[in-house]
């Protein structure tokens, strides 16, 4: 198992790149700590790949250096790396039995039989296809397949990390939980070094420690679920994690208060007089609906009962204002102003996150 670090890592697919609008995957410093599970998650496009493929040796990235432990494996190929990769897609070999495709990276290491033979029983039991290891994996189902492939990927112990790539796209939705939370107990288990590529948030939040979010070629945020969710450093994260995402709202900032429209909001900290473009960030969970006075005045749109609690989707002068209501609660006409809890509000300059003075 290895440390990776990415020392100023940056990737560009044309020849003569010239600015940053240039760059797939844009300059990036990073350590990703031995035996930690992260998630590495955006959306379609933002370059998660691009850096998955450079880890693994796939691609040689245009700038920087990637080392594994301290040794620089920038230019070594994929077979010098010892890593697993899983790629979206099945990669099995079809005229094998399910067996003998388990097997193969074991074989081609030369490790002992009696081991193989346990090995491939327990990564079997894992995948759930202890039933069909003597069967060709031709003609088997793309998502039989896809689980040959995760098979294939956990079955060596001794690899330097394990890294996967939209691994679950193609399982139906049922196995999706059942295979995730074999990957996360074959982490406790083994404590490899995992990064799982998804444009999931729900997939990225169960599995990991620490998820990288990725916008633009960019990782725009290193954290904990918790730090996600409480202080995210970019609008983005603010909105694409969480359900619905966090509100964000054109504002005035001076010192401890800010005007939204011409309506004043405090902000419970002071933030000095930032420049560039800003905004408040807040999400529904911190947001409440109130027939007090102050507040925003909003017109109630709709009512989502979503089971443990109630989206209430609100319209302020053309923005959309989430408020999560508790399940009992009762919205009423007169309840046309929102509030937010000071706890819950972040301040954004030119959509990063502004950090309070004295914090
Ligand atoms: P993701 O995995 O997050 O969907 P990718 O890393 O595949 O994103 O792609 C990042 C960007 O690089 C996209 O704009 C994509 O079109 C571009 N890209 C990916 N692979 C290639 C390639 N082989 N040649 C040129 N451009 C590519
Ligand atoms: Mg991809």
């Amino acid at each position: 198992m290895a440390k990776i670090t990415l020392d100023n890592l940056a990737h560009s697919y044309l020849p003569n790149p010239a600015g940053e609008e240039d760059y797939a995957l844009k300059a990036l410093n990073h350590v990703w700590v031995d035996g930690e599970a992260y998630a590495l998650l955006g959306a379609s496009g933002c370059g998660k790949s691009t850096l998955l493929n450079i880890i693994s040796g796939l691609l040689h990235p245009s700038q920087g250096r990637i080392l594994f432990n301290d040794q620089d494996v920038t230019m070594a190929p994929t077979t010098q790396r010892n890593i697993a990769q899983v790629f979206q897609f099945p990669v099995v070999y079809d005229t094998m039995t399910v067996h003998d495709n388990l097997a193969f990276p074991l074989r081609n290491r030369g490790a002992e039989a009696s081991y193989v033979r346990d090995r491939v029983q327990q990564i079997a039991a894992m995948i759930g296809m202890e039933e069909q290891l003597n069967r060709k994996a031709r003609g088997l189902t793309a998502d039989a397949k896809q689980k040959i492939s995760l098979g294939r990927g956990m079955v060596r112990e001794d690899v330097n990390a394990l890294l996967f790539d939209e691994p679950l796209t193609v399982i139906d939705p049922h196995m999706k939980w059942e295979l995730r939370t074999q990957l996360k107990s074959l982490h406790h288990e083994f404590g490899h070094t995992m990064i799982y590529v998804t444009h999931d948030q729900t997939e990225a939040l169960t599995f990991a420690d620490k998820v990288a979010v990725m916008y633009d070629g960019r990782v725009v945020q290193m954290g904990t679920p918790q730090e996600l969710f409480e202080t995210p450093e970019h609008t983005f994260v603010g909105y694409f994690i969480g359900s619905p995402g966090m509100n964000v709202l054109t504002a005035q900032v001076s010192g401890d208060s800010a005007l939204i429209a011409d309506v004043p909001v405090p902000l419970g900290r002071n933030y000095g007089t930032p420049d560039g473009k800003i905004e408040l960030g807040v999400r529904p969970e911190f947001t409440s609906l109130t027939s007090a006075e102050n507040g925003l005045p909003v017109t109630v749109k709709r009512v989502e009962d979503v089971g443990r609690h109630k989206i209430v989707r609100t319209d302020f002068q053309g923005t959309e204002i989430n408020v999560i209501a508790d399940e009992s609660a009762d919205i009423s006409p007169d309840m046309n102003r929102v509030a937010f809890d000071l706890a819950g509000i972040n301040v954004y300059s030119d959509s990063w996150r502004v950090a309070p003075k004295g914090a």
